[in-house]
């Protein structure tokens, strides 16, 4: 520990008397049975859900729908100034202060530069064994250098296959939307581009045979185990049943140019999805689905609902598809908790790790694992918020609240005489490891 001016003692005060008045860490640390805490502690998790970025400079593989250029506002739990990020950095990189002031956050950088430059390719399996992550399933456009499998697994993105149209009129429903559909658009070409197509094919039978089924096989050639659906950022999760018919109609009267109308783009689209998510369940990819509250300060929370997706979770023809729900839909956890009767869907708590405190997700995975303990995994969402918040920071931050979650949800189950204390060490090495692993066929114990 260096030696500390004063006025970096006021300031180390300061901090801790800050921290002290955070009774949701505090209180919620102390409801947890310490033996279960320490039980949780010991299990290498299976992360559901991450944007790990790779050490390619600039990582311009990472997320699909890069989310620089849309204002939102953080919740206190992500703010830089709370105080766990402070522990994140003291427990990753050893920091010595309680405060981040200017001189400290200078050598701060120092030495997540070392610590990086010294890693060098395996800087993110550095960052896996720092937060007791066996694997991590990392949510990208493409796999990159340091993200070497079996410990890092890829899910990749496929909102841009629903959008073979022109998506003028969708752009334009808002300002989020206006931002994030070039990038779609761009992931479109870049699909096309890998398949050597110039354009868009003229009939729908031929999109769905040229374009999606061999981009979907060529993911799972590539090792991805799931794909990722953004979709609520784009419109409803309201993915009804079109016919044939009426979507080859549309696809062929718009595919070479001309505008459709939002009733027409939704027909298609609600059909596209469900081809791709039967085609990946035919080659054993799981479906991802974001359905959380945030973000964007013009994103639609009423779109993003689980719910939603009753009628696709419902379809026959769907039956061999598992669906996730990710981010375990947050605001709408109980939807969520009732979709998971269904056999083909689970859910994740990622993000809830990083946005909720570790009581108010307890709250949440209490009321999840008292019905389906089997279909409930962690995630962390773990993401690069800045430059001195890379995603190993989040992924601290999220093992910590999560196993704290756990901890306390499972701690009030066996003191209410729901589960015995061999059975809730048995549903936490599920959540944070074996469901995963079944899900993905990861082959863990
Ligand atoms: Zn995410």
């Amino acid at each position: 520990m260096r030696v500390q001016k004063p006025a970096t003692l006021v300031l180390y005060c300061a901090a801790m008397l800050a921290c002290a008045s955070l009774p949701t860490v505090s209180a919620a640390q102390s409801r947890a049975d310490s033996a279960l805490t320490a039980f949780i502690a010991k299990i290498r998790s299976v992360d559901n859900h991450s944007h790990a970025n790779s050490v390619a400079p600039g990582d311009s593989d990472a997320d699909a729908l890069a989310l620089d250029g849309i204002p939102f506002e953080l919740p206190v739990p992500l703010r830089p100034d709370n105080p766990v990020w402070l522990e994140a950095y003291r427990a990753l990189y050893r920091y010595p202060y309680a405060d981040l002031s200017g001189a400290h956050m200078k050598m701060l950088r120092a030495s997540m530069q070392s610590v990086s430059k010294n890693q060098g390719d395996n800087f993110p399996t550095w960052i896996l064994d720092h937060v007791g992550t066996e694997v991590l399933l990392a949510n990208r456009m493409a796999m990159g250098p340091g993200l070497p499998a079996p410990r890092f697994r890829w899910v990749s993105y496929v909102d841009a296959l629903l959008l073979p149209l022109s998506n003028k009129a969708e752009a334009a429903v808002s300002p989020d939307r206006e931002k994030l559909y070039p990038l779609e658009e761009k992931l479109f070409r870049r699909y096309l581009a890998d398949l050597k197509l110039a354009n868009t094919p003229a009939t729908l039978a031929s999109y769905l045979t040229t374009v999606i089924t061999p981009t979907l096989e060529s993911q799972r050639r590539a090792g991805c185990v799931a794909v990722k659906f953004e979709a609520a950022y784009l419109r409803a999760l309201d993915f009804g049943e079109a016919s044939p018919a009426a979507a080859s109609a549309i696809y062929e009267k718009y595919s070479q140019g001309g505008e459709p109308t939002h009733a027409e783009y939704k027909t298609l689209q609600d059909f596209l999805f469900r081809y791709i998510a039967r085609e990946a369940g035919r080659l054993g990819m799981a479906v991802h689905i974001h359905s959380f509250e945030a973000f964007g300060n013009t994103y639609s929370v009423t779109g993003a609902d689980p719910l939603l997706l009753e009628s696709a979770f419902n379809d026959p023809a769907l039956s061999k598809t598992n669906f996730v729900i990710i981010h375990g839909g947050g605001i709408f956890a109980s939807h969520t908790a009732a979709m998971l009767w269904k056999p083909n869907v689970y859910a994740d708590m990622s993000m809830m790790t990083l946005a909720y405190t570790p009581a108010r997700l307890a709250e949440v995975l209490r009321g999840w694992l008292t019905q389906y303990p089997e279909k409930v995994m962690f995630g962390s969402d773990a993401f690069g918020l800045g430059p001195d918040m890379g995603w190993e920071l989040s992924a601290w931050i999220s093992a910590k609240n999560g196993r704290t979650a756990l901890a306390i949800a499972l701690t009030d189950m066996i003191r209410n005489g729901e589960v015995s204390r061999t059975r809730a060490e048995e549903i936490a090495t599920m959540v944070l490891r074996t469901n995963a692993s079944k899900l993905y066929d990861l082959g863990l114990d």
